[in-house]
């Protein structure tokens, strides 16, 4: 699956930051492209926590809205897919300007 390899990946940048000690719980983002399921996400966390130092700790997504811009008519919108048109004036294609993220923002340690 997907987001256990994603999870796993949380999981190693946490361990490599927390100099050994117990993280209490990861604040990660998530943009709208990116392709994660927050949802899958989390059930892959749980599982994938066991025996590492983020063992029982908490995982809070932040999710982060697409939005792009239109070279067409200036306008920065929001969309929901790649394959969105400019919803001012139709201008496809859209340069992407956030929603891709994945990463981890920050960890609290014991
Ligand atoms: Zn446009």
């Amino acid at each position: 699956m997907h987001e256990l390899s994603i999870a796993q990946g949380i999981i190693e940048v946490c361990e490599q930051h927390a100099g050994g000690k117990r993280v209490k719980s990861v604040s990660v983002q998530i943009g709208a492209l990116s392709g994660v399921v927050p949802e899958a996400l989390e059930f892959c966390y749980e599982a994938a926590v066991n025996g590492t130092l983020l063992e029982g700790s908490m995982l809070e997504i932040e999710r982060i809205g697409a939005t792009a811009f239109c070279e067409c008519c200036g306008a920065v919108a929001e969309i929901e897919h790649f394959t969105d048109s400019c919803p001012c004036c139709g201008g496809f294609p859209l340069e992407i300007r956030s929603g891709e993220e994945m990463r981890v923002k920050e960890l609290e340690v014991d």
